[in-house]
């Protein structure tokens, strides 16, 4: 597929400080652009990176027709640029727009214009174990139109930001019992920047109480766990690794269902189910509780330090001690960078 493709007169690549990079502020040099209108998708470009002129009466800003993709291209000790299950984003991005009413994208005009940006921008793609290029495709209604109907005229354009190593320190989350990131039958399942929007102030409050993170619970009682921030949520109770079934709350993640086969390939016994906060605090009292992580893109696994339910902090084991979520980050690594088979198939070239 011939993308018309207008190459950058100002490259930024030799600014790029590999040592000193900040998540998500500093961008490669283009970008893919596609408008969707007259009720079918247009030839797609690649631009140099940069603003884009919209209507200040957008179906998005007003109404919320906005998703978005997380997903990152890797660079194996060879120089090969490979992606990371790109397809399971597409798929995901198309089921975001059905409940968002917004027009699915074809699989080979996102994979094509994926594919062909990531190769362009080849050289932002960071040759050391840990750094990545982090791939952000987002899709937003674009027609200028107060009317409150499905919008008529849509952008999906695919940016790309070079990201470091994501250590993070193991994480305090809370147990949160007010506030809810999604109910069942809204729009958790879907990437949607309105379910971002509404979880700021949650998160910014229990910032406040020296908190990283929410555990988020169900709406409807609080009873139930259902992710971790913005990442799916894991737990280790007495060998088996259980998680929250998905539902039309739950975020489904690509990583999320990675981990799930691997502990699977490797004989570990697997439950996707609902859990009762009870469980956790029973199985803490027992001494059960042997790990808890969240699972995302951004940092694959994030180990949790504590959970606090209402007046009890739950202190996990050491991190150094967890044999799973350690094995499970590493392998996945190892896949990734192409240094382990890869049986599934998870690892797609760009070129
Ligand atoms: C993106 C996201 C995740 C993680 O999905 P990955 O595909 O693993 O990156 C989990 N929960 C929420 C709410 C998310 O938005």
């Amino acid at each position: 597929m011939p993308i018309h493709t207008t190459v950058t007169t100002a490259s930024q690549l030799a600014n790029l400080d590999l040592e000193n990079l900040q998540f998500g502020k500093v961008f490669a040099d283009h970008m893919l652009v596609i408008d969707y209108k007259n009720g079918a998708w247009q030839e797609p470009h690649i631009l140099p990176y940069g603003p884009i002129e919209v209507s200040p009466a957008m179906a998005a800003i007003h109404y919320g027709q906005a998703l978005f993709e997380g997903m990152k291209a890797y660079k194996t000790k060879e120089g090969e640029v490979v992606l990371f299950r790109p397809q399971a984003n597409w798929a995901r991005l198309n089921e975001s727009a059905k409940r968002l009413c917004m027009p699915e994208i074809p699989e080979d005009l996102f994979m094509e214009g994926l594919k062909q940006l990531v190769a362009l921008d080849a050289d932002w793609v960071p040759q050391r174990p840990g750094y990545s290029l982090y791939i952000r495709p987002v899709m937003f209604g674009s027609e200028g139109l107060l009317g409150v109907r499905p919008a008529e005229e849509y952008k999906f354009i695919i940016f790309c930001s070079p990201a470091s190593s994501y250590y993070a320190e193991p994480v305090r989350v809370k147990i949160e019992e007010h506030y809810t990131r999604a109910v069942e039958g809204g729009f958790g399942f879907a990437k949607a920047a309105g379910n971002y929007g509404g979880s700021l102030l949650p998160a910014k409050l229990a910032h406040q109480e020296g908190y990283h993170q929410i555990i988020w619970t169900d709406g409807r009682e609080h009873n139930f766990i259902e992710e971790s921030g913005t990442m799916n949520v894991m737990f280790v109770i007495d060998g088996t690794l259980v998680t929250p079934a998905l539902s039309t709350s739950i975020l489904a993640g690509v990583t999320r269902d990675s981990v799930l086969q691997l502990a699977r390939d490797w004989g570990m016994k697997v439950e996707e189910r609902r859990i009762p906060i009870q469980e956790i605090v029973d199985a803490y009292a027992a001494g059960k509780l042997e790990d808890a992580f969240g699972t995302g893109t951004a940092a694959t696994i994030a180990h949790i330090k504590s959970i606090t339910y209402q007046d009890q902090e739950m202190m996990l084991p050491p991190v150094a001690d967890r044999k799973f979520s350690n094995r499970v980050a590493q392998e996945l690594d190892a896949i990734r960078y192409g240094m382990a088979p890869d049986p599934h198939g998870w690892v797609v070239p760009v070129q």
